[in-house]
């Protein structure tokens, strides 16, 4: 199902509109540095296309998808920290997600132990 009509600043990401720090790339995903990291990696993993407002329509529609979605998140984490990593998806405006374009964050390097924030 297409999303809202105006494009998703991922969206405009990934049509090099907006500048963004680039760390992994494949033919459907991308990652790239939040804007207002909240770890020594937080790196945003997203789908090229906007068709997915969120991990629960992706999961329904295409796990294949999520799934290569995880496998980037896991390589950035290796590229970039040591290897483990945080990776959440805030589904919904009351938990947090901003933009409905469906995305997950990659937090690692040096987490607070125990810390889920
Ligand atoms: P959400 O709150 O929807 O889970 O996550 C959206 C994330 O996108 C936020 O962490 C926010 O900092 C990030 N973000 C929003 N606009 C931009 C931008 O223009 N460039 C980059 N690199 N990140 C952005």
């Amino acid at each position: 199902m297409p999303n809202d009509a105006e494009p998703t600043v991922f969206t405009r990401i990934v049509a090099r509109e907006i500048p963004a720090d680039v760390v992994a790339e494949t033919e459907r995903i991308i990652a790239f540095r939040d804007i207002a990291p909240k770890a020594p990696v937080h790196v945003v993993v997203t789908t090229k296309t906007p068709e997915y407002r969120d991990v629960v329509e992706l999961a329904a529609s295409d796990p294949a998808l999520l799934a290569e979605l995880v496998e980037v998140a896991r390589g950035v984490a290796a590229e970039l920290a040591d290897g483990d990593f945080r990776l959440v998806f805030n589904n919904g405006a009351n938990a947090g997600q901003t933009v409905f374009h469906v995305h997950a964050h990659v937090l690692a390097g040096g987490l607070e132990e125990g810390s889920l924030a």
